[in-house]
């Protein structure tokens, strides 16, 4: 093997752009410097800290005017999130949903959780999203249209959505993927847990799909410690989105009348707190972010073998999470630097495996994943917390 890409060097160009010291750089964690005491000192100090307060719709009004779309639910979680938005889109027992294959499992669960069977697609290098090129020319060999309806001619199972994640943060190509919806009658949902802050051309990610849905885990560009959103720019389905996650309860000042089986996702007062103090400060959050991954590229823009992952000419990413890609021949590289990294207490992290190989999803319908297949060798993320940007 060429030995010209350097492990060892790999890890003083990261502890370089990363300023290292003692202690550990972990993959992501979160910063709290805006409001986030007051307004949780707000609920103790009230006792409004559950399922009712302030907080929630403030927090729902702050999300909505930041995106631009024009409605937004907040929720226990983004998985949650992503099971309303599948529900709504219609997927019901035995409905297969298109989605990339490299995903965070929650992707793949939700549709389980609507009976759907999940129908793995493959990966663009340009985006680390669904092709659509790829998608479109699968989708033409594989289905017939019949009464409006798209049809998966080898299980004759209904085809009814698409699920667009935004990976890492940088936006799919969505154009594309809007014109196969519809033209094969599918609905265009985003997972956009990772996409706060991301720009699809002119509009924020989260504005193209019927229905989307966010994250604030811990994890994520702002936090709420767990919770996520639905939004849509479609009034009655947010009503609906509303309804079932709050129990599906009728409206009274006393009675208990639900009149289907909801759900109880709603966001808790105290969470939603947290969540107003950091989406007030969100711009300062995303502008570090592109600092950091400016800092990335400029540092390994020098070296053969390894590619810091940009976003496409069409996108403005947040930049979530980092990531290096190794070129083919490096490969081999990918778990000694794994764990060089970690004995220098540097965080980092392959992909994700991909859905198909996981027990639950192996018998799931899916395309050649050859791209997804590389990918999934070649992903390495890298350190990416807010602080890390500053300058
Ligand atoms: C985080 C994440 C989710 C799920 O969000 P939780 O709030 O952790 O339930 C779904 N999809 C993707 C792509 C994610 O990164």
């Amino acid at each position: 093997m060429n030995r010209n890409l350097d492990v060892g060097h790999i890890v003083s160009l990261l502890k370089n752009v990363l300023k290292k010291k003692d202690g550990l750089i972990p993959l992501h964690q979160p910063t709290f410097r805006g409001k986030e005491w007051a307004y949780v000192k707000d609920c103790l100090d009230t006792g409004w800290v559950s399922s009712v307060g302030k907080y929630v719709g403030a927090f729902e009004k702050k999300l909505a005017e930041y995106t631009g779309v024009e409605h937004a639910i907040a929720v226990v979680n983004g998985t949650a999130a992503m099971h309303i938005c599948l529900k709504l889109a219609g997927v019901e027992e035995g409905d297969e949903v298109l989605l990339p294959a490299l995903t965070f499992v929650a992707t793949a669960n939700a549709v389980r959780y609507c009976g759907g069977i999940p129908h793995f697609v493959d990966s663009d290098w340009k985006s680390l999203g669904i092709d659509p090129k790829k998608l479109q020319d699968y989708l033409k060999d594989i289905t017939l249209i019949r009464q409006g309806c798209c049809y998966n001619k080898q299980t004759m199972r209904p085809i009814k959505a698409v699920v667009a994640v935004h990976t890492f943060g940088h936006p799919v190509d969505l154009d594309p993927i809007l014109a196969i919806c519809e033209k094969y009658k599918l609905v265009l949902i985003e997972d956009a847990a990772e996409a706060l802050g991301s720009y699809y051309k002119d509009k924020h990610t989260g504005n193209w799909g019927k229905l989307s849905a966010f994250s604030f885990n811990g994890n994520k560009i702002i936090t709420t410690g767990g919770g996520g959103a639905i939004l849509t720019n479609d009034l009655i389905l947010a009503k609906t989105a509303k309804h079932l996650t709050t129990t599906a309860k009728v409206p009274h000042p006393w009675a208990f009348v639900h009149d289907e089986v909801g759900y109880n996702y709603r966001l808790p007062n105290i969470n939603a707190a947290l969540g107003c103090g950091q989406i007030e400060v969100i711009d300062e959050f995303i502008q570090e972010k592109r600092t950091l991954a400016q800092k990335y590229r400029q540092v390994f823009k020098e070296v053969q073998g390894i590619t810091f992952f940009t976003e496409a000419a069409y996108a403005r990413s947040n930049y979530w999470l980092n990531l290096l890609l190794l070129d083919e021949e490096y490969v081999g590289l990918r778990d000694p630097l794994l764990l060089a990294t970690h004995e220098e207490g540097i965080l980092t992290r392959p992909s994700w495996s991909l859905m198909h190989k996981l027990a639950m999803f192996k018998e799931c319908p899916r395309m050649d994943l050859s791209a997804a297949q590389d990918l999934e060798q070649r992903i390495i993320n890298i350190p990416s917390s807010v602080g890390l940007g500053e300058k």
